[in-house]
């Protein structure tokens, strides 16, 4: 087993790599950016090491930086996280090469599913349903108009590099798609150094279901059931369950073995994601795989009672999977709320200091956060503050359960997501489990926000 794990990320999800870890008897490095010095993660590694200012550029994306910070400090593993480096196959080779094990797939995974043109084609090889589209980028305006007309408008327009919501347009009719495709590719340049988009039908009010899966390196892949997380503003999202109100047993059982299929297909171990799309005729179409630990994990971890982040460091040492698929089962319903430092009508981040701060508590509730009174929000990084997870025996309970842990939840300093999580946790709608994508923007044009 690693004796020390370098953390190369911040916020909530350094620490609960730090609670893995200290669980597991592994010493930790939490690698920071000088913003981060009064982090929590900082103040509960065993070891700090500062790699350098507040941009993610010069800190937390800076590859020689962490290695050298791994080196320094004996570290035989690197753990990504999400979001910065943990999707960079780059990064994944490096590691590698400096025998320091990269706590993820391998390198030729991450490629493989990083490119979502690629993946695409990858699933289709593999016999797994995707949403109509083009097959691999578009390279003409001529293909691109010619391709809409064939599949039908709307169509969505996507980066192949794209993701976290960005580098995606919806195009409702022909006259638009040509400044829409200009506007993608402009977006993607900046935004991923790659200017290559695919075009897909677009799916009207679908839900987002995805599946989790484990793998090891001895060939061993299981899956954790699946995560709804149809509730997103701006396509990200913002409050994830488990189990989803549309899946029936025959349905979970067609997308569970495609997800197991295409995992299988390219040889993948570690923790990793398979996102579909499901119509409301209970069609589903594969979307992307991200092929690192999601900020949702946790809800399937009430769930199934896996710790996902454990699992990950022993697959990543080369253990097999501690459990078989038939030791695997799904208890009660979980829910995740968001909380995010935003003016929750605007979307707009709110930076600042937490002046006051009380997190929820009490039976079957869960709160993975890194920020405490006094704490300093930086300008930096992404606005969630904190995660609040619930755990009951059915879907009701657990949005009771909800409720009751928001109204618990108290913040002063910052604005935040908990007084629009709240109206949604309350109404019927969302307790109708008749939910879809386009929840939040219907929402909001039915019940305006108060004055
Ligand atoms: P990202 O990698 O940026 O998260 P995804 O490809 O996972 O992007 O898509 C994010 C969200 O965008 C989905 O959950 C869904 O709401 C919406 N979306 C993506 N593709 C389609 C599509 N073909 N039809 C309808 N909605 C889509």
């Amino acid at each position: 087993m690693f004796k020390k794990i370098l953390i190369a990320n911040r916020g909530e999800i350094a620490l609960r790599i730090i609670r893995a870890c200290k669980e597991m008897g592994i010493r930790t490095v939490a690698a920071h950016s000088t913003a981060d010095t009064e982090s929590l993660a900082v103040r509960f590694a065993d070891q700090a090491v500062c790699i350098g200012p507040g941009e993610a550029q010069k800190s937390y994306l800076k590859i020689p930086s962490l290695i050298s910070a791994a080196e320094v400090t004996n570290c035989d593993a690197i753990h990504p996280g999400y979001g910065f480096l943990s999707e960079n196959a780059g990064f994944a080779e490096v590691c590698g090469e400096c025998n320091i094990t990269f706590i993820g797939p391998s390198p030729e995974s991450i490629r493989l599913m990083g490119n979502k043109s690629v993946a695409r084609e990858t699933a289709v090889k593999a016999g797994v349903p995707v949403v109509p589209g083009s097959d691999g980028p578009l390279e003409k305006e001529a293909d691109a108009q010619k391709f809409a007309a064939e599949i039908g408008y709307p169509v969505i327009l996507k980066a192949s590099a794209g993701g976290g919501g960005r580098g995606m347009r919806i195009v409702h009719e022909e006259s638009e798609l040509l400044d829409s495709l200009k506007i993608v590719q402009a977006e993607a340049g900046a935004a991923f150094g790659d200017k290559s988009i695919y075009m897909e039908k677009y799916v009207t009010n679908p839900r987002h279901v995805e599946i989790q899966i484990l793998g090891d390196k001895h060939g061993n892949i299981v899956h954790l059931y699946e995560r709804d997380c149809s509730i997103q503003r701006r396509h990200q999202k913002l409050i994830e369950e488990a189990p989803s109100t549309i899946l029936t047993e025959k349905l979970r059982e067609k997308m569970t073995a495609a997800a197991l299929g295409l995992a299988h297909h390219i040889k993948y171990y570690s923790a990793g994601t398979f996102e579909f799309l499901v119509d409301d005729k209970g069609h589903f179409y594969f979307m992307e795989m991200n092929t690192r630990v999601q900020v949702e994990h946790p809800v399937t971890e009430m769930i199934t009672d896996v710790d996902i982040i454990k699992e990950q460091i022993m697959v990543a040492a080369g253990h097999p999977l501690s459990f078989a698929q038939k030791d695997v089962n799904m208890y009660g319903h979980s829910i995740e709320c968001r909380v995010n430092a935003e003016d929750p009508e605007k979307f707009t981040p709110s930076a600042g200091t937490i002046k006051e701060l009380h997190m929820p508590g009490g039976p079957g509730v869960r709160i993975d956060s890194a920020v405490y009174q006094g704490y300093k929000i930086p300008p930096y990084y992404d606005s969630m503050i904190a995660k609040v997870i619930v755990h009951a025996p059915t879907r009701m309970d657990a949005i009771h359960r909800m409720r009751r842990a928001l109204g618990e939840f108290h913040v002063e300093g910052v604005k935040t997501t908990i007084p629009l999580l709240t109206r949604i946790m309350h109404s019927e709608e969302f307790v109708s489990g008749k939910v879809s994508t386009r929840f939040i923007e219907e929402f909001l044009k039915n019940v305006p926000p108060k004055q």
